[in-house]
């Protein structure tokens, strides 16, 4: 945690920010290690405060060793405790995290800080900084991965066609709890026929059916970490038109993880994927980005998706995390997507999922 204070004061002094207020959760608990659900991180150059309150105080002191604990309580609120640092310490201004304050939290703040200190909106302070993952993160989100892999594998060789995608969701869901997970990434997506046209579609009384393709997305959240892997998976005979489909995708997946560098910039490993979908015909029928980063959060940096003029797209680094997951969706038919989650290495890249897809030789 001591290097990612270090990394956070090197990027605020950059920026010129003399102090930054962190209040989202996953870059809370990125930089202090405190698992809570209610907290505000104070760093300056030279303090680190956590400020939550007494359902909490024994957690700081096992979880957030570097950081000083301001417990708030009814007659110490919050933000009569930030007014206290701010005099403590001299600040004149804070930072903090425009996109994770309400309006009603900025309105008390500003109310109690009595004009001795402004606050100034910041965006992606943080964040960047969780993009690379260290060891100890690693280690985390491959056995988040693998009991992801692990739940797939042991409820697909059950499911039937008569199984609905709400009960094949069910068992996806039990399989990963067992298998020792702490909660879904996010709410299973199995989504069969016609319903995988769309790519985020929720499970429904429909039978899985037979020959047609059936769309699984899973993830395990572990220890604050997040899984995510897409199958496509068909019972009984896929048809001519399910393979031709399938083999544009599986092969628009193949290049990305063969394309994948350090140095190449997010859209272009969007591009990679696109054009050969795009090329085979199926381009307007791929309309979400290429992948995007995970962690902490099940959608963060980087991310995968075609450039946008306004803003730019920077170059993948070692150490990312990230999904590759193309995909084709046809109304009336269904939806075709293979996702995994690859590490970018100073070589190119490891794929990190490893449950099994289809093969059609
Ligand atoms: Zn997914
Ligand atoms: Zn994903």
């Amino acid at each position: 945690m001591h290097k990612r204070i270090t990394h956070l004061r090197a990027a605020l002094a950059e920026r010129e920010l003399p102090a930054l207020l962190v209040s989202a959760p996953a870059n809370r608990r990125y930089l202090s290690g405190f698992t809570g659900s209610y907290g505000w991180l104070l760093v300056t150059p030279s303090a680190a405060l956590l400020f939550t309150d007494s359902r909490y105080t024994l957690r700081v002191a096992r979880e957030a060793p570097a950081f000083t604990l301001r417990q708030v309580s009814h007659e110490h609120p919050f933000p009569k405790l930030l007014l206290a640092a701010v005099t403590e310490l001299g600040l004149t201004q804070i930072a903090f995290e425009s996109a994770h304050v309400t309006v009603a939290e900025h309105r008390g703040l500003v109310k109690a800080l009595k004009k001795k200190a402004t606050l100034a909106p910041v965006e992606n302070v943080v964040e960047p900084l969780r993009e690379i993952k260290d060891a100890d993160e690693l280690t985390t989100l491959r056995r988040a991965i693998a009991l992801t892999d692990a739940a797939f594998s042991a409820v697909v060789a059950r499911l039937t066609p008569t199984t609905t995608e709400r009960q094949a969701a069910w068992m996806l869901e039990l399989a990963m709890r067992v298998g020792g997970a702490d909660a879904l990434a996010f709410p299973s997506i199995v989504a069969a026929g016609p319903n995988g046209a769309q790519p985020h579609a929720s499970p429904s009384d429909e039978p899985l059916g037979s020959g047609r393709p059936i769309i699984i997305d899973m993830g395990v959240r572990l220890d604050g970490y997040h899984a995510d892997m897409t199958r496509t998976i068909v019972l009984g005979e896929p048809d001519a038109r399910f393979w031709a489909i399938y083999t544009v995708v599986a092969e628009a997946h193949r290049r990305v993880i063969a394309g994948l560098r350090p140095g190449l910039p997010a859209h272009e490993a969007d591009a990679l994927a696109r054009e050969h979908i795009a090329a085979a015909g199926y381009g307007e029928q791929f309309g979400h980005g290429l992948g995007h980063g995970v962690g902490l959060a099940i959608h963060e940096g980087p991310a995968l998706r075609r450039a946008s003029p306004n803003l730019g797209s920077a170059p993948l680094r070692a150490g990312m995390v990230t999904s590759v997951e193309p995909g084709i969706y046809i109304e009336g038919w269904g939806g075709v997507r293979i996702e995994d989650l690859v590490l970018l290495t100073e070589a190119g890249c490891e794929v990190l999922s490893q449950a099994p897809k289809l093969n059609h030789e």
